[in-house]
């Protein structure tokens, strides 16, 4: 590949003294879960999403289905969900046993369509599950609205969303609580699976500290059934090596989305996803009439390009027990069946956008 759809080492490589010292850190306190790396990560993630708690946990699933068991949610109650997003938002609220209701996304940006929940909502919902997909944030302000109509509390999914704002406000601070993973390829990554949940409500913080430590605050002195989902010290280290960069990064991801906008301005054959203000472009997603051929394309110009997410819940297998049927999420379906992620990180080539523009171009 000429150039390829991730490059974690590109990114390890400026970082790597600063990486292998914070390990060496670890080692030689030999304090290997939790511990003073992971409260020091807490904090320093907390001050960055503006939200009063951080805490770390083994992954970005675990992080949802950590908030869904604090919030009492289990069988026989509902979660409205985006139809595209990736399977874990939806998958967290089948693990506590709830259904995930199926809300269609929005044409311009594969977000969860705010005028289309309150359809969605019966004396069953528990919660709504905002996702910031693609680096976006949700319409925040709109879902709060109706969330707020009829009482019900709103889980982030900031998974692909890491300093992602919204109005002003950050991913993290926007719900009553806000669910990260850490996994490497993801804006903020670790160099193994990692998660995080971000809230400003005292009780549930410690709820959830609790619950992904078996469900004691104090060793053996177990008050809920709770599981085991800490966060490792040597990811926490790396986190907290990397944070110090993600600005950076970010500001570059904006700088080659920029670039992308502009040379894909002109190419009829290309419909460009409308990224919300704020958006820290986890990836960089356009949709195209004939996907296979554009994907043999870019291939074969060594582009590694991808495609999330090739099949809307609905479509999914595991999900066919919901019961719903092919056309139940037209703008759902039209994302999966046609959209391409381009190459984007902070280390992309140049001349990246251009040499995408000229494959696409003669489409
Ligand atoms: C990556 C991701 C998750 C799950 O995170 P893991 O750390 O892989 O468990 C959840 N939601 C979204 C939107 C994601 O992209």
């Amino acid at each position: 590949m000429i150039v390829p759809f991730v490059d974690l080492k590109a990114q390890y490589l400026a970082i790597r003294d600063e990486v292998r010292a914070a390990i060496d850190t670890v080692f030689d306190q030999c304090e290997f879960v939790l511990g003073q790396e992971v409260t020091a990560f807490e904090a320093e993630f907390a001050r960055y999403c503006h939200a009063k708690h951080a805490l770390g946990v083994a992954n970005g699933l675990d992080a949802l289905t950590l908030v869904a068991r604090g919030l009492g949610i289990g069988p026989g109650d509902e979660v409205i969900v985006p139809a595209m997003t990736f399977i874990a938002s939806a998958l967290a609220f089948s693990q506590v046993g709830a259904t995930p209701v199926l809300v269609d996304v929005t044409s311009d940006s594969a977000l969860i369509d705010p005028a289309r929940i309150e359809a969605a909502i019966t004396p069953r919902t528990k919660a709504i599950c905002a996702v910031h997909l693609y680096g976006q944030c949700a319409d925040m302000a709109a879902i709060t609205a109706v969330a707020a109509r009829h009482g019900l509390p709103v889980i982030e999914d900031a998974a692909q969303a890491h300093g992602a704002d919204d109005n002003g406000l950050r991913a993290g601070s926007l719900g009553l609580a806000a669910c990260f993973s850490f996994y490497p390829g993801k804006n903020l990554g670790g160099y193994g699976d990692a998660g995080g949940i971000c809230t400003n409500d005292d009780a549930l913080n410690e709820r959830l500290s609790s619950l992904r430590n078996y469900g004691a605050k104090v060793k053996y002195h177990h008050e809920q059934l709770g599981g085991n989902s800490r966060l490792d010290s040597i990811q926490a280290a790396i986190l907290r090596v990397k944070l110090r960069y993600l600005d950076g990064w970010t500001a570059a991801r904006r700088q080659h989305a920029a670039r992308y906008d502009a040379v894909l301005a002109d190419l009829p054959q290309v419909r460009r996803t409308i990224y919300r203000p704020g958006s820290v472009y986890h990836l960089y997603v356009i949709r195209v009439a004939d996907r296979d051929a554009a994907l043999t394309k870019l291939h074969q110009a060594g582009i590694g390009a991808g495609i999330h997410y090739p099949f809307a819940l609905h479509q999914q297998e595991c999900y066919r027990d919901l019961g719903y049927q092919p056309g139940d999420f037209p703008n759902a379906e039209d994302w999966a069946a046609h959209s391409i992620s381009l190459p984007l990180y902070a280390e992309l080539p140049e001349d990246a956008p251009e040499r995408v523009a000229a494959v696409l171009r003669v489409l």
